[in-house]
């Protein structure tokens, strides 16, 4: 991993942790989600955009029977979050009596769980569960329960490895920090 700082649009970025360093707790995470969902054929809801190489990377490492949907929902902008959810778009599955375990890149406020949780749970499943790779405990705003993150991280913007500034450092394969 370079030790340069990269620019993205008008910020600084530097290198924060290197995709090796993610891949331990990607092997826990899995570990947890194979026991805990042994014969359950678990239906894994990706959110994205941000979640979709955490969620190649977690699900690679996932040997249970299980299935796999993706939904997007907009609630983000620059650098803070917005407050602003919109409507979850894209899920065809008949989720009703079915597993679900929600896919995120990040919690933050936890305002977009906050939204999506409760509209999972309309739709009728058997469980719904959140494994999520960051966590920002310190800028949590809503009672979300996560059972699986993959690491807590200080609250610091970063991107790569799914995240994007404004569009950009989606396609870095390790994770940077603003500086
Ligand atoms: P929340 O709704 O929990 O405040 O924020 C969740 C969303 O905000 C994430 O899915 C992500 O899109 C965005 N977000 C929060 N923190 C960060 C960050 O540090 N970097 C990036 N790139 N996005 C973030």
């Amino acid at each position: 991993m370079s030790e340069l700082l990269i620019t993205l649009h008008d910020k600084q970025f530097r290198p924060y942790l290197p995709a090796e360093h993610l891949y331990g707790a990607l092997d826990a995470l899995a570990q947890r989600l194979n026991a805990d969902y042994a014969d359950r054929r678990p239906l894994f809801v990706v959110v994205l955009t941000g979640a979709f190489m955490f969620a190649a990377d977690l699900l690679k490492r996932v040997s249970i029977p299980c299935e796999i949907a993706f939904v997007r929902v907009a609630s983000y902008e620059g650098t803070g979050s917005s407050g602003l959810v919109q409507e979850v778009l894209g899920l065809r599955e008949d989720v009703a009596g079915r597993h679900l375990i929600l896919v995120e890149d990040i919690v933050d406020t936890g305002t977009t769980l906050h939204y999506l949780l409760p509209r999972m749970r309309a739709l009728g499943p058997a469980s719904v569960e959140v494994a999520t790779l960051f966590f920002k405990p310190a800028s949590l705003r809503h009672d979300v329960a996560l059972r699986y993150v993959g690491l807590e991280i200080p609250n610091d913007f970063v991107v790569g490895y799914g995240l994007d500034y404004d569009g950009l450092g989606r396609n870095l394969p390790d994770v940077y920090v603003a500086v």
